[in-house]
């Protein structure tokens, strides 16, 4: 050991980027590790683009980290050793810190509906769409939130002939105002995706999604959206968490059960406006990410640490490649009355995707 103060960043997605990127212009007195399962960064917010044949190239988490001073080391974190404050590695190996941040976002939720982990395809991470072949037949999306809606209009448009069927409880942007929700059924309409609300799935069989009513929908492919998990390393670690692993934070973005160890995004657990828990996103992703490291450099000098504030400012849908829905939401993420639509929508969309992925290259 060095003297210097060491932080590991587990993970290298939206939240650990922003940390390690913050942490890196001020924290010059500190070691910093990220450490990734993945060589190259996963644009999470594009997977569905390429889950329809579109190709994303991510950057090289090394290069871009090292250049900037800060450690890389390619593994799966497998356990955290809370007393000795040591992450255990994968490949043997084992990371010792004074400071973590738990950054390790989410994946798909596929254990809540029984034959989702054995028939079903997901778009949550990359390893999901690598596996996920487009065939001939009708491609089942079941969920009908942002993901389930996206992924619909970018398959129904990159494949045209294609026969994609949206499968939801509630109508496509059922939370969006009525303007975002008619633009939205208008343009799956538009685009040849067939929808269907008030649809339950109770299983996933290999012929395709089997609906409370009975009757199974035959489909050549069924992709599951309804939802993300988080990694279940903090619960084992003895974390505090909440029911489904998120690690539970305070006002500043520390554990509220073991003070060396920050969290932000996907996988922590963080009151937004109104007390609210924040939605899994980027755009929560990114600014909690930057909070922690900030949180991080207060401690370490000794300063108070600030609490975390947030309002949520636009909900952005693409629908496909030349539309979208821009919606611009209330402090607490409530539609308010504004919408676009249309070219200028897909525009807001890709240039907010660009703005996210810079946010994170360090
Ligand atoms: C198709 C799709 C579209 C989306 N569109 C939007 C959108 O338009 N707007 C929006 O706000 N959000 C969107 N989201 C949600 C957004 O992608 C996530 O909320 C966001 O990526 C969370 O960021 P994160 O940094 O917490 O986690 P991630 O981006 O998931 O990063 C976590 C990182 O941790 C790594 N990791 C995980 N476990 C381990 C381990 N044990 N050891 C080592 N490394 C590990 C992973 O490899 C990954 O790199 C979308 C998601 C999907 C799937």
């Amino acid at each position: 050991m060095t003297g210097q103060h060491r932080i590991v960043v587990l993970g290298a997605g939206y939240a650990g980027l922003a940390a390690a990127r913050r942490l890196a212009r001020t924290a010059r007195d500190a070691r910093i590790t990220v450490v990734d399962a993945h060589t190259a960064f996963v644009e999470r917010i594009r997977l569905h683009q390429q889950a329809s044949g579109q190709r994303i190239s991510g950057w090289d988490l090394r290069k871009l980290l090292e250049r900037k001073g800060i450690g890389f080391v390619n593994a799966r974190a497998t356990d955290i050793d809370t007393a000795a404050k040591r992450v255990i590695l994968d490949a043997g190996g084992a990371l010792d810190y004074d400071t973590l941040v738990y950054a390790l976002g989410s994946s798909a939720d596929v254990q809540s509906v029984p034959g989702v982990a054995e028939h079903a395809y997901s778009v949550a991470t990359q390893e999901d769409v690598s596996a996920l072949p487009m065939r001939d037949g009708l491609v089942a999306v079941v969920g009908a939130g942002s993901t389930g809606i996206e992924l619909a209009a970018e398959l129904a448009e990159s494949h045209p002939g294609a026969r994609v069927l949206l499968l939801g409880l509630e109508d496509p942007g059922a939370w969006l105002s009525v303007r975002a929700q008619a633009h939205i059924r208008r343009t799956l309409e538009r685009l040849g995706v067939e929808i269907r609300s008030g649809a339950k799935v109770l299983e996933v069989t290999p012929q395709g999604p089997r609906l409370a009513d009975g009757s199974l929908v035959e489909a050549a492919a069924t992709v599951w959206t309804t939802g993300f998990r988080v990694p279940d390393l903090a619960a084992r670690a003895g974390l505090a968490v909440d029911s489904d692993g998120r690690v539970l934070t305070d006002a500043t973005l520390r554990s509220v059960s073991h003070p060396d160890i920050f969290a932000a995004g996907d996988a922590a657990l963080v009151a937004g406006p109104g007390g609210r828990e924040l939605r899994m996103a980027c755009a929560t992703a990114l600014p909690t990410g930057k909070h922690a490291a900030d949180a991080v450099l207060a401690r370490m000098h000794g300063r108070q640490s600030q609490e975390f504030r947030f309002r949520y400012v636009l909900q952005c849908l693409s629908l496909g490649r030349r539309d979208g829905v821009v919606q611009v939401v209330r402090a607490d993420d409530a539609p308010a009355r504004t919408v676009l639509t249309g070219r200028t929508a897909a525009w807001v969309k890709e240039r907010i995707v660009r703005v996210a992925a810079a946010s994170a290259r360090p």
